[in-house]
């Protein structure tokens, strides 16, 4: 058969194939519609002109206009043997298949023109992330985005050590040589392959294929990902350049803070050897409305729930979605994100926990088990709490930090004034910590494949996260039984579980909705406390009672820092009664928020 039926046959294949393709998916889903043509029309017809362009200098020089059919097929297959092995999303929607495997096919044929075996450079590491990020999405949950690159970055060597163990290391060695093998099926497949103009014809056919098949889909089916390899290269880059920044900036911004601790301050309440203990918890993605005390149907905090001394704080509005930026807003004066230009809002000083720290309390940092002198989950938050004198970490259960919190109070006199820190996996994907058997709402799992399909298992493994944390908070307050003691929680940041049309923090930055206008800003807080506390000082009784009256108000993680200085009365010059909730000259909130229900 001459070399050119052989060329046409293959695209006869391909266009027939895409036709029946198109033929099924609109004779199962009536709603399949033509995109309106002219949306796509002149990117088609500026490839059709290239195309013909290149076809007609080929013919001038005397060569074909596009490389071996053979080629083209083993570009076709191999495409799909990328998509097979690489792309995450490549079967969440069968129906859109031809559109990435033609995309690839053309950006293959693309990059070979260009750098020729030199493609391997940018194609190699390109599938070993790929390979990686499957194999991190299904071990724990996430993809490679700017936070896990961020962290990744930050981490000590002990917690990198961590992650060493046989079956990860395996699975690395399986990764590289996946990513090599796949490198090296490609070079065999072109490197026969020498006249240039050929490939770039071959390339723009294929894009030709691909918009050909983005004519028969409607915007609605074409996610992100269908643009794959090119989407999630970008994506890539960009979560690469954020992370950069995001983490330096962040880090930058923590490091720069003085203590407030350097200023002269006062506490009046306390004098030393009362034994009162204070304990702050920062919660992991807590929405407000998934708590049983904010009228959840459900109960998940049967615990809070039954608790007399409870003051709840239904209204919180959360300062970032960002975890570390969220802790700095809870812990310092930041009143904003590191986005706000108003400098009046950025943080001027420290950790509250210095002051804490300064009038004689022992702060004990708990993240889970004892993982020796570092606390490595993230930097930000080990420098917020550099004055505790003992930090644990475990990225496992958050109940592993109970006995080690008991052993902390235990290995101090019973008289020792003590902040308790405490900063946990809880609800944060893949909502993991909570009973498996006897978990109240079953069944549960969390498919992040695809969420949405799997929404009630998803928000049952969600619901149990917070009772998981409703118990949390009855195990450590007794351990403190009988002891003056302050419970604080407030949580980091929400979450969406198809809330907002969202599903995942991650896709917040893809909806391109503002964080403050979702309802995932809105998070659980609460203070808890022992009668003990009530009667340790006139003081403390005062300042619950004005506490309490103000627990309907619209409060936000600006508030924290200057209600812990007010219930203590620790006098200093960063204390500023309009932000402080035991205060009667207390302010509510008013920066970005979404409508009150
Ligand atoms: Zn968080």
């Amino acid at each position: 058969m001459p070399r050119f039926l052989h060329t046409r046959l293959f695209f006869y294949v391909v266009i027939a194939a895409l036709c029946v393709g198109a033929g099924i998916a609109w004779l199962s889903d009536l709603e399949w519609h033509l995109t309106p043509i002219r949306e796509v029309a002149c990117g088609e017809l500026i490839a059709v002109l290239l195309f013909a362009g290149g076809a007609y200098l080929a013919r001038t020089r005397g060569r074909s206009p596009l490389p071996r059919a053979c080629i083209l097929w083993r570009v076709m297959f191999f495409a799909l043997l990328c998509h097979l092995t690489c792309n995450l999303d490549f079967l969440n929607d069968p129906m859109l298949a031809p559109l990435p495997m033609l995309l690839t096919a053309a950006c293959l044929c693309f990059l070979w023109a260009l750098l020729g075996r030199l493609s391997v450079i940018i194609c190699c590491p390109f599938f070993i992330l790929q390979l990686a990020q499957i194999a991190g999405y299904h071990q724990y949950g996430t993809r490679i985005n700017s936070l896990v690159i961020a962290e990744t970055l930050e981490a000590s060597g002990e917690e990198v050590c961590g992650y060493l163990s046989s079956g990860n290391v395996f699975l690395a060695i399986a990764i590289i040589i996946g990513g090599v093998a796949l490198s090296w099926v490609l070079v065999r497949i072109l490197r026969s392959q020498h006249g240039r103009l050929e490939l770039v014809n071959a390339g723009l056919l294929f894009a030709l294929l691909a918009g050909a098949c983005s004519l028969t889909m409607p915007r609605e089916r074409q996610k992100s990902y269908t643009l794959w390899p090119v989407y999630e290269a970008v994506a890539l880059v960009h979560a690469w350049s954020e992370a950069l920044f995001h983490n330096h900036a962040t880090i930058r911004q923590a490091e720069s803070l003085p203590s407030p601790a350097q200023q002269p301050s006062s506490l009046h309440t306390l004098h030393g050897g009362e034994g009162v203990v204070l304990v702050v918890h920062i919660g992991e993605s807590v929405r407000a409305d998934r708590m049983g005390i904010n009228g959840y149907a459900r109960n998940t905090t049967p615990f809070l729930s039954a608790c007399t001394h409870l003051i709840n704080f239904p209204n919180c509005i959360s300062a970032a979605c960002d975890t570390c930026q969220a802790q700095i807003a809870i812990l310092t004066d930041a009143r904003r994100d590191i986005y706000e230009k108003d400098p009046a809002l950025q943080p001027h000083t420290g950790s509250v926990l210095d002051l804490f720290a300064a009038h004689g309390f022992r702060i004990g940092s708990f993240f889970g088990k004892r993982n020796a002198a570092h606390l490595k989950y993230d930097m930000v938050v080990r420098i917020l709490t550099r004055c505790a004198v003992e930090r644990h970490h475990a990225p496992g259960s958050p109940w592993t930090s109970i006995p080690l919190v008991a052993e902390f109070l235990r290995n101090q006199p019973p008289t020792q004034n003590t902040v308790l820190f405490i900063n946990n996996e809880g609800s944060h994907t893949p909502f993991f910590h909570y009973d498996h058997q006897g978990g109240p709402f079953l069944p549960a799992g969390s498919s992040f494949e695809d969420p949405a399909a799997h929404a009630r298992d998803v928000n049952n493994a969600y619901d149990n996260t917070v009772h998981y944390t409703d118990e949390f908070v009855r195990r450590i307050t007794r351990v403190l039984q009988g002891r003056p003691w302050l419970y604080l929680y407030i949580s980091d940041h929400g979450e969406y579980l198809g809330h907002d049309g969202i599903w995942g923090r991650a896709a917040l930055g893809e909806s391109k909705r503002d964080y403050h206008s979702t309802t995932g800003c809105r998070v659980g807080m609460f203070f808890l406390y022992s009668p003990e506390f009530e009667k340790a000082h006139s003081h403390f009784a005062k300042a619950l009672r004005v506490l309490k009256s103000h627990s309907s108000m619209l409060v936000a993680h600006e508030h924290i820092f200057h209600t812990l200085l007010g219930i203590f009365d620790i006098q200093t010059p960063w204390y500023n009664p309009s932000l402080d909730l035991s205060s009667s000259t207390v302010q509510p909130y008013s920066g970005p928020h979404p409508a009150v229900n």
